[in-house]
């Protein structure tokens, strides 16, 4: 056992959406022994706004895309207001109008170019996470907690690609180090802003959508901490997204590999990099929600096994099957067209064959594939097939030698069976069919053992 527990807490943007969502934060830091470390993302869709903001402002629209900053300011407001009092209010406010002049004078100056400069973007888009945490900062102290307002941007060293910097370990290691440990040492809690740090020139960045979850880990890699609670406004990772599946159930434990193909199906959004770093080091990763603060949630970690056999039925609600017949002779060699089809649409999967000369894509979305349609002679195709549906995706584990899988998937869903795996299995469902089938599947799948969850999963001792 280690000596001493250290948890860092992620605040997702998702579970802030009204003021009391502070409190529950303030209430999680009370039920959290030992240490604790906060790394808060913006309040709910204030990236977005921002975002919006900004490509106002180029598309030659000033007025609106100050409006949407004022909008900003005013719900910014009314959060202080009704979380803080007088002397935490108004070093709030004065420290959010500091913000708001900036944004403003960078949307204008988008508006003036007509474009917008990726470091701009970067000094933009921080707004959002400096308030947010510098408020809860405020907040907690009013709680009586010991909390420091530790910002990012002298943590986290990154390169200079803005929008989506990468951090500088050694750099990041020996500033986090020395700022984090020794307000830890006194006791405090440090409260860091997430998404955001600085390049060496001294600008700040942001390290991608989602990017608060990597500021987490980072953190929690470089201070050796017990485990990182990552509170979103859902639940755990469940066997089916229960808006489609009402009788989904929480999955306990889920092995680190099985997570981050999750993690790429959809159906928990994480930042892509974030379980590499915590891999690799062996600190539990834990989804709670900050609305259910009873509720274990699931945890990520090495140790967790799960049984063979299907896990988690996931879905992607648009895809597009499309398949390219060529006549022989080639006008182009099929690694070619494969290489310009992989470009252009970045599909799921591919498959190719020599003969009868075939690609077949899987494509996620609608859109691409019905340009792609309109012109197969530029590819040197013959024919071209395409089929809108939906997919369900069966994640678990040694699916194709302990289950025949096709007695799981009732007409008309169809097994892609040329792109299943052990860990996933593709089925292809018309789009209006998805939630009756989707639920026929995790019912025969899982069918009686709901309840049960818990007994599901085992963890090595
Ligand atoms: N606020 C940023 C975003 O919406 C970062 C984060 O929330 O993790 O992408
Ligand atoms: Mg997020």
């Amino acid at each position: 056992m280690s000596e001493r527990l250290l948890t860092v807490h992620k605040i997702g943007g998702g579970a802030l959406r009204a003021p009391e969502d502070f409190e529950r934060v303030a209430e999680v830091l009370r039920q959290s022994p030992g240490s604790n470390v906060i790394v808060v993302s913006a309040l709910h869709g204030v990236t977005d706004e921002l975002l919006r903001a900004a490509r106002r402002a180029t598309d030659g629209g000033r007025p609106a895309a100050l409006e949407a900053l004022r909008m900003l300011q005013d719900r910014h407001t009314t959060w202080a207001q009704r979380l803080l009092q007088p002397p935490g209010l108004t070093q709030f406010l004065r420290f959010y109008d500091r913000l708001h002049r900036s944004a403003q004078s960078i949307l204008s100056s988008m508006a003036r170019l007509r474009e917008t400069p990726p470091a701009a973007m970067d000094r933009l888009l921080s707004l959002g996470e400096l308030s947010s945490s510098y408020m809860l900062t405020l907040f907690l102290r009013q709680q009586g907690f010991v909390a420091a307002w530790a910002d990012a941007r002298r943590l986290i060293q990154t390169d200079d690609q803005h929008g989506r910097a990468q951090p500088l370990f050694p750099e990041t290691r020996l500033r986090t180090r020395e700022v984090l440990t020794a307000l830890l040492q006194e006791g405090t809690v440090p409260v860091v802003p997430g998404f955001i740090g600085r390049s060496a020139s001294g600008r700040t960045t942001t390290l991608g959508r989602g990017g608060s979850d990597l500021t987490a880990t980072l953190i929690a890699v470089i201070l050796k901490a017990s485990r990182v609670i990552l509170w979103t406004d859902v639940a755990a990772i469940m066997s089916a997204d229960p808006r489609l599946v009402p009788t989904a159930f929480t999955i306990p434990a889920v092995p680190y590999e099985e997570a981050v193909l999750l993690a790429k199906l959809g159906v928990k959004r994480f930042h892509p990099e974030m379980l590499e770093f915590v891999y690799r080091r062996g600190i539990p990763v834990i989804i709670r929600s900050l609305k259910d603060l009873q509720a274990p949630g699931t945890t990520i970690h090495m140790d967790a096994r799960l049984p063979d056999g299907p896990h988690v039925i996931a879905h992607l609600p648009h895809v597009t099957l499309v398949r390219l017949e060529f006549s022989l002779p080639l006008r182009r060699p099929l690694l070619r067209v494969l290489r310009a089809l992989y470009r252009a649409f970045r599909p799921l999967a591919v498959m190719a064959q020599q003969w009868p000369p075939t690609i077949t894509l899987l494509v996620s979305g609608t859109h691409a594939p019905e340009s792609l349609g309109q012109k197969p002679s530029r590819l040197g195709a013959a024919r071209v097939h395409v089929a809108n549906a939906s997919l369900l995706m069966i994640v678990g584990q040694n699916l194709r030698s302990s289950l025949p899988i096709d007695d799981l998937v009732p007409r008309p869903a169809r097994v892609l069976h040329e792109w299943a795996t052990d860990v996933a299995v593709p089925v292809l469902v018309p789009t209006e069919r998805l939630t009756d089938l989707a639920r026929a599947i995790h019912d025969r799948c899982f069918g009686g053992q709901m309840q049960a969850s818990g007994s599901k999963t085992r963890t090595k001792p």
